[in-house]
């Protein structure tokens, strides 16, 4: 065990919000917990979510300042945007804030909220080359070709349509 490791047994509140007192009467501390799902339902845009969470945390107090470092992670379900397929993909992220010693309660699930909300992708797809849905009949085409015709038109297509 190093000896960064005390204070391990600290009960982490469900809701993030540590006591400042705690953190300051032991010259710091070091926490890891799973949190409930439910905490982080509304951050993404449905139908993706956010489907498992953890986090660890590592405060140390700097005089009239807390310093704490966290990381964040877990598992996220996302829709393709092109194929509409959702597939679910593991996320880690790292944190580092500092709050005011002085105050009596640190909000860290706000931190982690708003960590969260970045991993969403403006345009996420399942492969970088997915071929999308088709046009006319809806087919996922990553699964294979459908019986439609090409849109294509060709130039002759047109000229024939001019003269007849
Ligand atoms: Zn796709
Ligand atoms: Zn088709």
């Amino acid at each position: 065990m190093s000896s960064d490791n005390f204070y391990q047994e600290y009960e982490v509140p469900e809701d993030l919000r540590f006591r400042t007192q705690d953190i300051l009467r032991n010259g710091g501390l070091n926490c890891s917990a799973k949190l409930a799902p439910k905490y982080f339902e509304a951050i993404f845009t449905p139908p993706n979510k956010i489907t498992e969470v953890q986090v660890s945390l590592e405060f140390w107090p700097t005089g009239k300042e807390i310093t704490v470092r966290g990381r964040v992670w877990g598992k996220r379900t996302v829709r393709c945007d092109r194929c509409l397929k959702e597939t679910t993909q593991n996320f880690d992220e790292n944190f580092l804030e500092t709050a005011s010693a002085s105050a009596e309660i640190i909000d860290i699930m706000l931190l982690v909220r708003q960590t969260l909300a970045l991993t969403e992708d403006i345009q996420f797809l399942c492969t970088p080359d997915c071929k999308g849905l088709c046009s006319q009949c809806g087919k996922n085409l990553n699964e294979g070709p459908c019986n439609c015709k090409p849109e294509i038109l060709s130039p002759f297509a047109v000229l024939k349509g001019k003269f007849k």
